[in-house]
């Protein structure tokens, strides 16, 4: 009997039932597109089934094509396309799992100059105006939309999931911000709702009763003028009595002003509002957002807060999380630790969706060999994210691996990472790695530093030299000063650091570091904390605003920061699509000093010498943090290959330093383990 007992309790619904009570939500995945794309779908969804899921909804399919996320973006309206899905639900349901088509009309969310919506109103994140939509074209809207269930069905599918969220095209009827029409489509909220409603109705008329009906409802808005309390339970209520068998959560619009699913939001932050919606409806409920582990997801259902759990970049993480928790494994989940640099970050770039810690993920086909040709007994220098992926994968196929580690932890940059507030999640893949270096008998051998003569003297077949990164320190005249420390000093060896910081460079390193910095380590970090995380943001709890958005309540930062760089762009305009401009938001509201086109002049006891747009200044610190970037550490691979002819491999920064991150790092070591 598992511990997480409540997750695998079978759930009833009227003509049908599920197995347990996680649902894998909907994610573009970019395969919907790709050449051979459904046969790779199929693959996904299928080891997602087979690692015990019981209900998996596919990323949003468009009804038709003004409903495209972008002009190539699918669709599903003619039943010749019918055979390309079934090779999908075929593959899921010999598992025992069963599977939804997720209905997606994007509205205004178009990336096309087709868009249309409720209203001429553009949105902040689109380039394209949307046209109002006539009367006759929202009929046959909803008739597309019926016709996509009823040739879902014929796929073979479960059920649908009608994306009514996300600041989609029914959202954007249903809130007054988007919605001004003066016909029985606008005005008073039963107009506003109507869209909703009738395509509800008309699928279920062409479906019949035997198919489940999923409705993504947007129980909170997060964005101005959004939907109030009543008017989210009365069209709750409504979806039940036009025969709606699910309602699944949506959380924030797509041009919500605040994090809502990424790395610093708490685990189920959200889920009081499902908790708060559930007495309304007697049909189940489903919570979502930022639910990662299975007692995070059992706590929920077993205190009452919903029926379902739905997960869905966790199960790119790991495809076997459901069968872990099942077998009371959870220490050997690859957990998902909310990046979005593989996932949504790609989906934004138009790239196939994966996954940071699992690199296979939406690439199955392409690592379906599950023994090495030949076993190798093979030697690891550094056990960084490269280093780490490439031994657990390498001994999986079968080889023998020792890793050899100069410190005495593992993890490399994982654990300066894992010290920035609000990326707490990190601490669970480097345990991750550590359960699998023991599961895979793996020889770890840490406070090892190896020589080439150490080496010499093995009988490993090959070498791979992970040996990482070292800071840059750049050429600052005084830069060798006792105030100058490097973010690895800072960050890992926790030296002192004074009240006035002036920060030189910010990528990802330097706004990290800046963060750390801004907080009174007091204080608890953000991301465990969910009443900070509401007041940071303002979130509206009580739910009492239109769209359950308040004031913020920052807290300042602890110290005076200065983050420069030399470049004239934006700062942050490096980083993650999805994310750069949370942490951006998050440092302009701490009240730290961003300066762009700096150029360092020196560094002296007074603080840093810098000349901007002209001008002399000297920013008066106590400390100067270097965030330069990184060189790689190399040195061992290119001396030990000049000495010793065995197979040499040299993967992560220690092979290219510049813009290193794990996902590189962890998808260079995952791949070789393949190819060795
Ligand atoms: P990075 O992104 O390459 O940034 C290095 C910074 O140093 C830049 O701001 C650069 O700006 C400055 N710089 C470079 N050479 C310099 C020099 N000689 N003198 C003074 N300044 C110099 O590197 P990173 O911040 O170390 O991050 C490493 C990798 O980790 C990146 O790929 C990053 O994306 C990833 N990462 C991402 C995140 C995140 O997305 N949140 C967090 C951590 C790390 P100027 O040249 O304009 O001065
Ligand atoms: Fe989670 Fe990051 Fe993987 Fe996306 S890329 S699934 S956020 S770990």
């Amino acid at each position: 009997m598992t511990k997480y007992n409540h997750l695998f309790e079978p759930l009833k619904l009227k003509h049908t039932t599920l197995k347990n009570r996680v649902l894998m939500g909907s994610m573009h995945t970019g395969l919907e597109e790709a050449k051979n794309g459904y046969k790779k779908m199929a693959k996904f969804y299928g080891e997602r089934a087979k690692g015990g899921v019981g209900l998996i909804v596919t990323g949003g399919i468009a009804p038709n094509f003004q409903g495209r996320v972008h002009p190539f973006a699918s669709q599903l309206s003619f039943p010749w396309q019918v055979k390309h899905h079934k090779v999908v639900t075929e593959e899921v349901h010999k598992y025992d799992s069963k599977i939804c088509l997720q209905i997606l009309h994007t509205g205004r969310y178009a990336y096309h100059p087709f868009a249309i919506s409720a209203s001429k109103i553009k949105s902040p994140i689109s380039p394209f105006k949307p046209r109002a939509i006539s009367k006759i074209e929202i009929k046959k809207t909803i008739w597309d939309f019926a016709n996509c269930a009823k040739l879902a069905k014929k796929a073979g599918y479960d059920g649908v999931e009608i994306m009514g969220s996300e600041g989609y095209l029914i959202n954007q009827f249903i809130c007054k911000a988007t919605n001004i029409r003066t016909d029985e489509y606008g005005g008073e909220y039963k107009n506003r709702i109507r869209l909703a409603c009738e395509i509800v109705k008309a699928v279920r008329e062409k479906v019949g009763d035997d198919f489940i009906i999923i409705y993504r409802l947007s129980m909170l808005d997060l964005v101005k003028n959004g939907s109030t309390w009543d008017e989210v339970v009365y069209l709750g209520k409504e979806l039940e009595s036009l025969g709606v068998d699910i309602i699944n959560t949506g959380i924030g619009w797509h041009e919500t002003r605040l994090p809502t699913i990424a790395t610093m939001v708490p685990r189920a932050a959200f889920a009081w509002v499902t908790e708060k919606f559930k007495p309304h409806v007697s049909i189940p409920v489903i919570t979502t957002n930022r639910i990662n582990d299975p007692q995070t997801a059992n706590d929920l259902i077993k205190d009452g807060s919903c029926d379902m759990v739905s997960m869905a970049r966790p199960f790119l993480a790991d495809p076997d999380l459901m069968n872990k928790a099942l077998a009371d494994k959870a220490d050997e989940i690859n957990t998902c630790i909310g990046c979005n640099q593989a996932c949504l970050d790609h989906v934004f770039k138009n790239q196939i969706c994966s996954c940071l810690v699992n690199p296979k993920a939406c690439h199955e086909t392409e690592f379906e060999k599950t023994k090495a040709d030949k076993k190798k007994r093979i030697a690891v220098i550094g056990s960084g994210p490269a280093g780490l992926s490439f031994a657990v994968e390498a001994a999986k196929l079968g080889h023998e691996v020792t890793i050899f580690e100069a410190k005495s932890q593992i993890g490399g940059q994982f654990n300066i990472a894992k010290e920035i507030p609000g990326k707490e999640e990190f601490h669970e893949t480097i345990r991750y790695f550590k359960k699998q270096i023991e599961l895979n008998n793996i020889n770890l051998k840490l406070n090892t530093k190896v020589t080439i003569e150490s080496l010499k003297d093995t009988d490993f077949d090959d070498f791979v030299f992970s040996t990482g990164i070292e800071p840059r320190i750049p050429k600052i005249v005084g830069v060798e000063s006792d105030n100058v420390l490097t973010y690895s000093d800072v960050l890992l060896d926790k030296k002192a650091v004074g009240k006035k910081v002036a920060i030189i460079g910010a990528g990802g390193i330097g706004f990290d570091a800046a963060e750390f910095l801004a907080h009174n380590p007091a204080h608890k970090p953000t991301s465990l904390d969910k009443e900070a995380f509401y007041k940071e943001w303002g979130i509206n709890v009580e739910h009492n605003t239109p769209g359950a958005i308040i004031d913020k309540e920052s807290e300042k930062s602890f110290r005076e920061i200065y983050l420069l760089q030399r470049k004239e762009t934006k700062l942050g305009k490096s980083l993650g699509k999805t994310t750069g401009w949370i942490h951006r938001q998050s440092l302009v509201d701490k009240g730290i000093n961003m300066i762009k086109g700096a150029q360092y002049d020196k560094i002296d006891s007074e603080g840093l010498h810098i000349t901007v747009d002209g001008k002399k200044e000297i920013l008066k610190v106590d400390t100067i943090v270097l965030c330069a970037g990184q060189v790689s550490v190399n040195k061992l691979y290119e001396s030990f290959k000049e000495v010793d002819k065995r197979n040499c491999h040299l993967i992560g920064g220690a092979e290219k330093a510049f813009e290193i991150d794990a996902k590189r790092a962890i998808d260079q070591g995952v791949r070789l383990a393949y190819s060795i």
